[in-house]
């Protein structure tokens, strides 16, 4: 029988010393997971700040338990990238993303793009760029549609690599954002570098926007730079019409968060894009 935990279950945590069998055990149900189709993904609405208009979606992963109960990424993706299984994962999610936007694009849902999380792990993997290739070509999406969000501490941890990894990658035709920008320690001289389109300003700095003058200088410092740079800026977290409308002022391209939308099943994400987005 299983430990007990929240959900029933005891999952890897990093901040938790997990023994050595039960991390075998876990590292088992995760590859029985892979196997079985035992993860989702939910898609988050990309808003467009002036226009309000749907842009598209970021794909997040869940892993779905036998009671349908949803499993969040941040209690299993870490084991996973330490076990290696983020491989595996990973290029699921790639495919499962890319076949699904290229379902909606049938149905005449077009002009959509599509985002996809990457790890260290898979990030530093020679065969990405062939994966991102093959996901491409199996699913029929053009290059331009999909997009690919490294975190900044990820694409920090060796920059002068990453420079080479995503240079190989842009040149397949595919989007590339930093993702939690803020939180990490970029230096400068490499964000120059990076081939990047987009940095995605981190949560926490949308948070406070309204009352914390600190973080909200962080935003307009960030939207500045990143537009002095050539990139566009997209805003998580956005939960509130007066954060929404700060970010607006601001000059923030993207808007991602609850305000909008909370991640959605494929079904619900499909009605989002038809029946549109809150003003
Ligand atoms: P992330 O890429 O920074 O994704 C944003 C997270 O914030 C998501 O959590 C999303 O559900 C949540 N979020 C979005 N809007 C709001 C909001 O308005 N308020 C609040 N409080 N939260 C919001 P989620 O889905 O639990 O994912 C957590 C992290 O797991 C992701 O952070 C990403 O780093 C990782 N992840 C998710 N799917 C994948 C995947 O397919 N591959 C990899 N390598 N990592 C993934
Ligand atoms: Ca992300
Ligand atoms: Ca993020
Ligand atoms: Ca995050």
């Amino acid at each position: 029988a299983k430990s007990a935990g929240r959900n029933g279950y005891r999952f890897f945590d990093a901040a938790m010393t997990v023994a050595a069998d039960e991390r075998l055990r876990l590292e088992a149900d995760l590859r029985r997971a892979l196997t079985n189709g035992e993860f989702v993904l939910h898609y988050q609405p990309k808003i467009g700040a002036a226009s309000r208009r749907l842009l598209g979606f970021e794909a997040l992963i869940r892993w779905q338990q036998r009671d349908g109960s949803l499993v969040a990424p941040a209690r299993f993706i870490p084991l996973a990238e330490e076990t290696g299984l983020i491989g595996a994962i990973g290029e699921w999610a790639l495919n499962t993303a890319c076949q699904t936007l290229q379902r909606w694009r049938g149905e005449g849902l077009c002009n959509l793009s599509m985002s996809v999380n990457l790890s260290a792990r898979q990030l530093r993997n020679p065969a990405l760029p062939a994966q991102v290739q093959g996901a491409l070509a199996r699913s029929g999406i053009p290059p331009e549609r999909l997009e690919m969000e490294i975190t900044e501490s990820v694409a920090m941890e060796d920059p002068a690599r990453t420079v080479e990894i995503l240079r190989e990658l842009k040149a397949i035709g595919i989007s590339l954002s930093i993702d939690d920008f803020g939180t990490g320690y970029s230096s400068l001289a490499y964000l120059k570098l990076l081939p990047i389109d987009c940095l995605k300003l981190d949560r926490t700095f949308v948070i406070d926007i309204e009352t914390d003058p600190n973080d909200a200088a962080i935003c307009a410092a960030t939207i500045r730079l990143a537009h002095t740079l050539g990139l566009s800026v997209v805003a998580e977290g956005v939960e509130t019409v007066e954060q929404a409308r700060y970010l607006d002022g601001l000059d923030c391209d993207v808007m991602q968060g609850y305000y909008f939308s909370r991640p959605l099943p494929e079904d619900a994400a499909r009605a989002f894009i038809i029946h549109g987005v809150r003003g």
